[in-house]
């Protein structure tokens, strides 16, 4: 049996998104700057996803700008912000995404003052502390929605309204969230969302990044007007089709039944593998992530193991899970070092079955219980 646990890092691109992108490769395949029929085609397939886009956030299509992902989107948010200001305070959090995190590290060199909150042992930021830290210099405060590790969920409406209070933009990189924790922007006080589009079954280099009315953001690229003067570069039309398309598929339905997955993935888990911990909140949890602790294993060493058995698992996120640092998330929710290198992540999504969850319960009652009688020995 093969079975993709890592949905987190990439998703199948649906077969009915590659199915409606396919004319745009070949039929529709115009600019959508051109002013000739095909461009007018290509325009009009480019509007009509930016208003699905914008419909699933309860956005404005004018307030939607599409990019070639979610790193491109924080980038543009984070630096686009400080840009605009020239000099200021940023206040982020520990757990954030590369993204976010060496955004702002790079704008640390350039004379910024960041600060990184600490989270607790569920992976919330404490929303007083964060209050507290708002200063005359602040210019913009980057949360994460749900965190791609361990699956917490932030309460972005409660630092919206701090934020909105004092007049501080505020941008939430929505990613893993996206279609699986709704947000609508009529009464959640964000000002810039991150989308991604191969995180929920889209094709991979295209994404969006929503931009309230009247944000002062400075483009980071030089070039044509396209978007709204703020991402130069012919859009990538199949891609934000796909995108849209991919948007358009997901449902409550879906939630409900990558929920019920995830349950039983994590009852089974630790009922049945003993001196196990389940990684981040138990409500307030994407609808797809588990993240565990294998108390004397390394997690490597059960993804290997679990690979070799057909089934697709990630220690940490994918981004840095070529390396052998341990995960800046779990450091930051203070596990013990023992469980930090144990710790490994599953991710569904809504084509995995139940038997496919029982099946890797199984494979991983055995490979975590002979890697422990191996270890016991050595
Ligand atoms: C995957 C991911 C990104 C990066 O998105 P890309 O489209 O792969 O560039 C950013 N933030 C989070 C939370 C992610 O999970």
């Amino acid at each position: 049996m093969k079975v993709y646990l890592d949905n987190g890092a990439t998703t199948m691109t649906d077969p009915k998104v590659v199915k409606t992108m396919l004319s745009y490769f070949t039929k529709n395949f115009g600019n959508a700057s051109s002013l000739h029929s095909w461009g007018e085609e290509a325009k009009k397939a480019l509007e009509n996803s930016r208003k699905i886009v914008a419909k699933a956030l309860n956005a404005k299509p004018s307030e939607i700008i599409f990019t070639s992902g979610g790193t491109e989107s924080d980038n543009l948010a984070i630096k686009g912000i400080a840009f605009h200001h020239g000099k200021g305070h940023i206040i982020t959090s520990k757990i954030e995404h590369p993204a976010v995190l060496r955004s702002c590290k790079a704008l640390e060199r350039k004379g910024f003052e960041i600060t990184y909150l600490d989270v607790d042992e569920k992976g919330f930021v404490n929303i007083e502390e964060l209050e507290s830290c708002i200063s005359r210099e602040t210019i913009l405060v980057s949360i994460m929605h749900a965190n791609n590790e361990i699956g917490t969920i932030q309460e972005i409406s409660e630092i919206g309204k701090i934020c909105c209070e004092k007049g501080i933009v505020f941008h939430t990189d929505a990613v893993q969230s996206f279609t699986k924790v709704p947000i609508d922007v009529e009464r959640v006080k964000v000002d810039l969302i991150s989308m991604s589009s191969h995180k929920i079954h889209g094709p991979k280099g295209v994404g969006a990044l929503y931009i309230r009315e009247g944000t002062m953001i400075e483009k980071l690229s030089d070039g044509g007007g396209h978007e709204f003067e703020l991402r130069a570069g012919t859009e990538n039309v199949s891609g934000i089709v796909g995108f849209a398309k991919a948007v358009s598929l997901c449902s409550k339905a879906h939630i409900d039944y990558m929920k019920e997955l995830r349950d039983r993935l994590i009852s089974r888990v630790l009922e049945e593998i003993p001196n196990t911990h389940l990684n981040g909140a138990m409500d307030k949890r994407l609808c797809n992530n588990a993240n565990f602790s294998f108390e004397g294993v390394e997690g490597e060493a059960v993804l290997f193991h679990l690979n070799l058995k057909g089934i697709a698992t990630s220690t940490g996120s994918a981004c840095s899970s070529r390396d052998t640092k341990p995960s800046h998330v779990l450091e930051a929710i203070g596990l013990k070092s023992e469980l930090l290198s144990g710790s490994l992540r599953l991710t569904l999504s809504r084509f995995n079955t139940k038997e496919e969850i029982d099946y890797c319960v199984d494979v991983l009652k055995e490979v975590v219980g002979s890697l422990r009688e191996m270890g016991d020995k050595t």
